[in-house]
């Protein structure tokens, strides 16, 4: 598996590259830097990074106000450094959604598991959230396919079985997916059986 692509956003310019050399010898590529929150928010609507690590302390933008801003627009996580501990950063940190947080000198113990951390967790937000989709997607259409499967009852006078059969022999038959059945006959408040639907 290839590793992720990754931005680094500092305003020292060899913090940067240390923490670049850091990620290249870990697989990583890094494909964009800034040196302030501005130019981050825009290097990432540019290379669409999979994970940012970006500095707290920097002219033009501070890290957690661009990280914050990331995460609402590109949902890209971020791993934020910063000189200090303080506990109000830290309560910002967790507000802009940050995934990571580490206190600079950084090492590169310290840094690739946090890397790892984050992506790993980004990625099963993301599949939780394709998951709830899919599910969501499922419940609408089977409202649809009961919706439809009363009309069929009512407007053939059958039970609920009946209906149910007769919809998914049609299905069979006409090579209609289930869905699309019950789209036509809600909207058209009835089927005949003996004609293939067109939408
Ligand atoms: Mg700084």
């Amino acid at each position: 598996m290839s590793k992720a692509r990754v931005m680094v956003v500092d305003d020292e310019s060899i913090l940067r590259m240390d923490l670049k050399e850091m990620l290249a010898e870990a697989g990583y590529e890094v494909v964009a830097e800034a040196n302030n929150g501005e130019l981050a928010i825009e290097m990432a609507a540019l290379h669409h990074p999979e994970l940012i690590i970006m500095d707290v302390k920097m002219p033009r933008m501070n890290g957690i106000k661009a990280s914050r801003i990331i995460e609402k627009t590109f949902k890209i996580p971020v791993v934020l450094l910063t000189a200090y501990s303080q506990n109000e950063t830290i309560e910002e940190a967790k507000k802009a959604g940050i995934s990571g947080y580490l206190v600079k000198p950084i090492t590169e113990k310290q840094l690739i598991p946090a890397v790892e951390i984050a992506l790993a967790q980004n990625q099963k937000v993301k599949r939780l959230l394709k998951d709830m989709k899919n599910l969501e997607q499922k419940i609408e259409d089977r409202k649809l396919i009961e919706k439809a499967k009363g009309i069929v009852m009512e407007s053939l006078g059958i039970n609920e079985d009946d209906a149910y059969q007769k919809l998914r022999t049609y299905c069979m038959n006409h090579r209609v997916i289930m869905k699309e059945l019950a789209h036509y006959i809600i909207k058209h408040k009835s089927i005949d059986f003996s004609v293939k639907i067109s939408s």
